[in-house]
């Protein structure tokens, strides 16, 4: 099975090729087809299994077909994160795989200046971040989840660990309830499955 047999764009197929991504690895063959059919997952998947391009390669070729489609620059995309340098890791991944197409990822992090991040937030499609930066963002109103279409959950074991779960659970509320959930966790145990299973319809179970 070669990256060639998707429903993918010959922009993202040539970044592949590029960096030298000939095939898929399982997480990817596994979840890929559900991701590009509209499937909300729930993924089982550690580190080192290329889990990142699992959802980077179908968001970046959803975002690219629709956004010609779209009358305003919303953002398309989030990506929770567990550390802000997780953030800066997944949006060159996503700047990697993206670089022949429009989409724009940035990552917001604390730490650095705010100023310049909430001028290319304006620009962005994904936006990748922590749940308290988002949380801090929307409630500041520098970021609208209104016209949201795809949520990943990555590392979501490491975000409870790190006591995100009160931000994720207000965030919820504050989603779109028509959306593409994608949930990511290295290990499982109830409370990940009561999170996932407050945040999934109808998942795919993919596990590796
Ligand atoms: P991740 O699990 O997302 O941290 O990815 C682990 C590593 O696998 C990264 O260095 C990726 O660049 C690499 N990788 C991801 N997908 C592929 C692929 N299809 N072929 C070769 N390497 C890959």
């Amino acid at each position: 099975m070669k990256f060639n047999k998707y429903n993918i764009s010959p922009e993202i197929k040539r970044s592949l090729e590029e960096s030298g991504f000939h095939k898929p690895t399982d997480i990817q063959y596994k979840s890929l087809p559900q991701i590009l059919s509209g499937q909300d997952i729930l993924a089982i998947a550690q580190t080192g299994t290329g889990k990142t391009a699992a959802f980077a390669i179908p968001l970046i070729s959803k975002i690219q077909s629709l956004k010609p489609r779209l009358e305003e620059q919303v953002v398309k995309a989030v990506v929770m994160v567990p550390t802000r340098e997780l953030a800066i890791q997944i949006e060159q991944v996503f700047r990697d795989i993206g670089k022949y197409t429009s989409v724009v990822p940035v990552a917001v992090i604390g730490g650095v200046e705010i100023e310049p991040q909430l001028k290319k937030l304006k620009k962005a499609d994904i936006v990748i971040a922590t749940p308290g930066r988002i949380m801090d963002l929307v409630y500041k109103g520098d970021l609208s989840l209104k016209k949201m279409e795809f949520l990943v959950l990555d590392e979501a074991d490491r975000m409870l660990e790190k006591g995100f779960y009160n931000d994720i659970e207000k965030l919820i509320t504050l989603l779109p309830r028509r959306r593409q959930t994608m949930f990511f966790s290295a290990t499982i145990n109830e409370t990940i499955k009561d999170l996932a299973y407050a945040l999934v319809n109808k998942p795919v179970r993919i596990q590796l």
